[in-house]
């Protein structure tokens, strides 16, 4: 099916990228194009206009300091999969950016494009949760941070504005003695995850002083499990997977699991416990 008629800008800085933007209020900005393309093709997006950063300048840093390491909104999820400087900081995200798709996908599609197309099945959007990431955003008429927990209000949608775009994702540097694993589910090797999960643990004498715990896949939207966390915090490393089974943390997802004819409600209760358990004992296993 050909895409409807739109009107293709590409501005070569910033100001003109947010200039066009201001311009026409349903016009969608375009990064690796891995998941719009698609979109316009089949006619489930339709804007007038398309804003594509591909020749925009100043987008594709990764910028890697002590404190913080912010990458640029044009910068590839394989740039994010094999940065040095970025792996030896943030070892979750760079792990969760191989388990997207295929090279093909990850040559081409962005991080930033990646948690603004907010798809529940996202490998990135968990790791960016339990990392407490912010995007940085601008529009003609100003700038602002805003954490990814925030931004992402539901299934494929966003609380951007219109006229904003993110120009940056950027991490505060955790303290090295955090642990960290990923964890995917799917059918097929390459596909969006039936359920991820992002896990972080900081040990202190045997038992867990910290835990945050992302999960995506079969909900409205990835999330931070709170409950869970405050579980595990306290725990002996031995009695995690036993806390985890045993909790009631699921009660709090209830409302916002995404069942379907494949994976019934039943089903998912019964898997995200345990799929959950193996990724948190996996990230104790794996050392500081
Ligand atoms: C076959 C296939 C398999 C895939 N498998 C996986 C997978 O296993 N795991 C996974 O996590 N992802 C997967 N993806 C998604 C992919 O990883 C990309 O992250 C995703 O397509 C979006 O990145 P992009 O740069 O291509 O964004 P685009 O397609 O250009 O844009 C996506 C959305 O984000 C918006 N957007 C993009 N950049 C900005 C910006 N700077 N500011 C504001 N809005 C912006 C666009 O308007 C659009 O709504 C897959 C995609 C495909 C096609």
């Amino acid at each position: 099916m050909p895409a409807a008629a739109f009107e293709l800008e590409r501005p070569e800085s910033v100001s003109e990228a947010l200039d066009a933007l201001a311009a026409e209020p349903d016009a969608r900005v375009m990064a690796g194009g891995q998941s719009l393309v698609p979109l316009l093709t089949l006619g489930l997006a339709v804007p007038p206009v398309v804003v594509s950063l591909d020749r925009c300048g100043g987008l594709a840093d990764i910028e890697a300091g002590p404190d913080e390491v912010a990458v640029g909104a044009m910068v590839t999820t394989r740039r994010v999969e094999l940065d040095a400087g970025l792996g030896a900081r943030l070892r979750l995200l760079a792990e969760a950016a191989a388990s997207v798709g295929s090279p093909h996908v990850r040559n081409f599609g962005t991080l930033a494009g990646n948690l603004c197309h907010a798809d529940p099945g996202s490998d990135l959007i968990p790791a960016a949760l339990c990392l407490e990431a912010e995007l940085e955003v601008r529009s003609a008429h100003g700038r602002r941070r805003v954490g990814v927990g925030e931004m992402i209000d539901g299934p494929f949608s966003t609380a951007l504005r219109p006229g904003e775009m993110a120009v940056a994702v950027r991490f505060p540097v955790p303290d090295p003695s955090w642990r960290c694993g990923y964890r995917k589910l799917v059918r097929r090797a390459g596909d969006l995850a039936m359920a991820c999960a992002a896990v972080m643990v900081r040990v202190e004498d045997g038992a867990m002083a910290e835990a945050r715990v992302a999960l995506g896949g079969p909900l409205r939207r990835a999330v931070r499990v709170r409950g869970l966390e405050a579980d595990l915090e306290g725990v002996a490393a031995a009695d995690a997977a036993g806390t985890v089974l045993g909790g009631t943390w699921m009660d709090d997802l209830a409302g916002d699991l995404l069942p379907d004819a494949t994976l019934p409600v039943d089903y998912l209760t019964a898997m995200l416990p345990r799929f959950t358990a193996a990724a948190v004992a996996e990230t104790l296993g794996a050392g500081p």
